[in-house]
């Protein structure tokens, strides 16, 4: 085979590609070039997970300053500056990708900027240079997608919605995923009025339906409207703002029209057909389970295949592409059992099949616990934990395990290993609970749901 210049070219510094590059150097002394068109740490450090998540901090302090009344603090005036928010944001996020560029230049991964745009399946072309990989890997993430309807030039999605100057007073938001629920909860604690517009009639498709009603429940008490099964007809720009109009209802008036309506593959005008690369109708690309596309040389991880999008699965699968490529061990990544959560207020953890799912294929025992948490016995919020264990009758093995509220993720995180290790029913019965806690739930839940007849 003719040289190359790289073991392998990595198009996309996000958290898969940068997982993969470093991998690859640093553990298997691969010679790698990373190409990236705009911020190192792609989607997840600089658009979307860790800013999202710091805002989601700051929003929170609104719920903290009115529970710390129960509590016999008796808070001033708590005002908040969006400005010092976003600032601050901006700071930790140019910290993050100087961080980024030290852990590549100390792995010895060369950094291009620019776009990479693959010329044949071994060769790259960026700022008009062109250069040869043994391997080349897509990791280009995804972007926003919007769907057509008129006035859809004048909305902002999560890219903006990170950025805005000055936080909108009245914000329609369209969709229902993770992406509205969790920047609801942001602008609704930091006291816009907030709209939902969804076109199903829930919030949250794919998740636990019982999870589902009980964050549509919290968010509508604490005043996010939830328009269901209606779509948007147009938005219009006003001297005030803009207007949108439904196909049952409105208009709405609102100072900043928000879509999350799903990501899209960035898999266009980068020469991945012309280098035998099949993509799928979404523009998701095709890849077999150790990540390598239709054409032989040329893999693909990340959000740009449409698996799971999620950043640690991204990380996961740079990791089992290195060992793959370059250390001798064909590795595929386990997509069984991939807990995620939901940054909304309250919060969402998760991990193994929902209700909905596991009753397909499975005789299951529920087990529901809803309860007031103790600290809001004194602060006096209306706020319900709810907790769900999804037990095989047959096996006793638990399928699925679902929360909703305070530290949710945190708890999730942990009882996603013992669902991962196949851990029964009998096995969280005879857990020893932490006492007090919410998890310590978990742990108690004696008696299954009555079964539903008919
Ligand atoms: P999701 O796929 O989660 O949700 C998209 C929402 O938009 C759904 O409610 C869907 O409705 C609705 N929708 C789609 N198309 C239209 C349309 N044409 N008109 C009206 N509504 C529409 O996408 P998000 O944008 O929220 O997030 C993208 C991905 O990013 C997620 O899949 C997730 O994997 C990842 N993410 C993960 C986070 C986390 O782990 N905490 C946080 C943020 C994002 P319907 O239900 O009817 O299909």
């Amino acid at each position: 085979m003719a040289a190359h210049d790289y073991d392998m070219i990595v198009i996309g510094a996000g958290s898969g590609g940068v997982r993969a590059a470093r991998f690859s150097a640093q553990r298997y002394g691969a010679k790698v070039a990373i190409i990236e068109n705009l911020r190192t740490g792609g989607t997840c450090v600089m658009r979307g997970c860790v800013p999202k998540k710091l805002l989601v901090y700051g929003a929170h302090f609104a719920h903290d300053f009115e529970d710390s009344r129960g509590f016999g603090w008796q808070p001033g005036l708590a005002r908040h500056d969006w400005p010092t928010l976003i600032a601050r944001k901006n700071a930790e996020l140019d910290r993050l990708e100087a961080v980024y560029h030290r852990l590549l230049k100390d792995a010895g991964v060369t950094e291009i900027d620019g776009t990479g745009k693959l010329v044949d399946a071994h060769t790259v072309e960026v700022g008009g240079k062109r250069m040869t990989g043994k391997y080349i890997l897509v990791a280009t993430g995804g972007w926003p997608s919007l769907p057509d309807v008129p006035g859809i030039e004048h909305v902002i999605t999560s890219n903006e919605a990170l950025d805005l100057e000055t936080m909108p007073k009245r914000i329609v938001i369209v969709g229902g995923g993770y992406i509205a629920v969790e920047f609801a909860g942001i602008f609704r604690s930091l006291g816009a009025e907030v709209t939902i517009v969804i076109r199903a009639d829930n919030i949250l498709r794919g998740f636990d339906g019982t999870m589902r009603d009980a964050l549509r429940a919290e968010m509508t008490k604490q005043g996010v409207k939830i328009l269901s099964g209606t779509q948007v007809k147009a938005i219009e720009k006003r001297k005030d703002g803009f207007s949108v109009s439904l196909d049952n209802g409105g208009p709405l008036p609102a100072d900043a029209v928000m879509y999350a309506t799903g990501r899209a593959p960035n898999s266009k005008g980068i020469g991945l057909e012309e280098a035998g690369v099949t993509l799928d109708k979404s523009g998701a690309i095709q890849v077999d389970a150790y990540s390598k596309t239709s054409a032989d040389s040329v893999y693909a991880i990340g959000d740009v295949t449409d698996r799971i999008q999620l950043t640690p699965v991204a990380l996961a699968e740079g990791m089992a592409l290195a060992h793959t490529l370059f250390g001798g061990q064909p590795t595929a990544v386990d997509y069984a059992n991939v807990p995620s959560a939901v940054f909304s207020q309250p919060t969402i953890g998760t991990v193994g099949l929902t209700e909905e799912q596991a009753r397909r294929d499975h005789d299951v025992d529920i087990y529901v616990s809803k309860f007031k948490s103790m600290k809001h016995t004194l602060s006096g919020r209306d706020e319900q934990t709810v907790m769900k264990l999804i037990v095989d009758k047959k096996t006793g093995r638990v399928l699925g395990c679902h929360m909703l509220g305070g530290d949710a993720p945190e708890i999730i995180q942990g009882i996603a290993i013992a669902i991962k290790s196949g851990a029964s029913k009998a096995d969280f019965d005879a857990t020893i609970g932490i006492h007090p806690t919410a998890a310590e739930e978990f742990v108690t839940m004696r008696e299954p749901l009555p079964a539903v007849v008919g």
